[in-house]
């Protein structure tokens, strides 16, 4: 095992729990995983800032079919330095002091079908940051060499973060697109934490973007990304029809799909062209897919799922962000402020992303 000279590791730290599935979350103390027990492959990370996810207010809630373990330390867009590695590790590609980044996908075992295959976040073994392992809202907090992600030097921690995974998964999605430079992409919601991430990483890929939303500020944010266009669904009654006018008729060649209802879907078989995509990114617990069969076949539309990302769609993604291309538009706030984040969370008050700064 090797230390970062230097530093003195506590044996205890603060992060934010939840005791059981529902229960509000709580600042304790909790033991940080002393170096001598960290597995091969394994090390240890000090944490300097995490983002919030509705993902995390989802795990915390317990309401996904699939339930996360309690008790509970969320968060899954982590940024930390590397202050130990455990013994016996081979091969390692990242090295102590390396600054790092913990996504939602802690861990792969990089031998199944699914990983053989590139799609690591489906992996038979995989383990899921602040789901089945402790998370990021922590002080120091266990991951795994070959699973974290290399955070360049010209992007700061809190700018990186929301990378990690809205970046990841909005980014991932356009790659999947099978659009190319010139073509009309769709984003619902395109003043939001995903969508505004999806805004700039579509024009940067040379598309062409639709931003849907509502409201003047939301308008202007769009603009100010680079949108090309812009639909107020607020003050529009025909969507699919300001599509199909702005595309010369024959509809864009691809949505990126982050909302819950299913009138999302409906509406982009609709305003799709012949052999468009339909790119499903959003994780609503409940919401079905509703859409025409006859006119997916008809048109040759494709519906894709694409679920967050692997580790070469995380450098990528990071990669765009550090050139300065993509920025994230966040609150920065304290790990101790995780409560009223959660609140404002659950009352649909936040607007953009949140990172929790991590004081150590
Ligand atoms: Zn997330
Ligand atoms: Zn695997």
């Amino acid at each position: 095992m090797s230390t970062l000279a230097n530093i003195t590791l506590p044996e205890t730290q603060k992060v934010a729990i939840v005791a059981s599935l529902g229960a509000p979350v709580q600042i304790k103390d909790h033991p940080v995983t002393a170096v001598d027990k960290l597995l091969p492959g394994q090390c240890l990370l000090k944490m300097v800032c995490t983002g919030v996810c509705h993902t995390d207010l989802h795990a915390a809630m317990g309401d996904w079919p699939v339930k996360p373990i309690t008790p509970l330390i969320g968060g899954h867009e982590g940024v930390g330095i590397i202050v130990a590695i455990g013994a016996n590790t081979t091969n390692s590609p990242v090295k102590l002091g390396d600054r790092v980044g913990v996504k939602w996908i802690a861990n792969s075992c990089y031998n199944c079908e699914q990983c053989r295959k590139g799609y690591e976040q489906n992996c038979d073994n995989v383990k899921l940051s602040g789901y089945t392992v402790d998370g990021t809202f922590s002080q120091y907090l266990v991951s795994w060499v070959h699973s974290v992600t290399p955070i360049p030097e010209n992007i700061d921690s809190e700018s990186a973060a929301s990378i990690l995974c809205a970046g990841l998964t909005v980014y991932r999605a356009l790659k999947y697109s099978e659009t190319t430079p010139g073509d009309w992409v769709v984003i619902p919601g395109a003043g939001g934490g995903l969508g505004h991430l999806a805004v700039q990483y579509a024009k940067y890929m040379g598309r062409r973007v639709i931003a849907i939303d509502g409201g003047e500020e939301k308008h202007k944010l769009c603009m100010e990304l680079g949108a090309d266009r812009w639909i107020d669904f607020t003050k529009c009654h025909d969507i699919v029809g300001e599509i199909k006018k702005l595309t010369d008729g024959y509809g864009a060649h691809a949505a990126i799909v982050t909302t819950a209802s299913s009138s999302g879907y409906t509406q982009a078989i609709d305003y799709l062209r012949d052999n468009g995509r339909l790119m499903a990114v959003g994780l609503p617990a409940k919401a079905t897919l509703d859409a025409s069969i006859f006119f997916t076949v008809f048109k040759s539309i494709t519906i894709h799922g694409s679920y967050v990302g692997n580790r070469q769609d995380a450098m990528e993604a990071v990669s765009i962000a550090a050139s300065g291309a993509v920025k994230c538009r966040y609150q920065l706030k304290k790990l101790v402020d995780i409560e009223k984040v959660y609140e404002d969370m659950a009352k649909g008050k936040i607007a953009g992303r949140i990172v929790l700064s991590i004081d150590q």
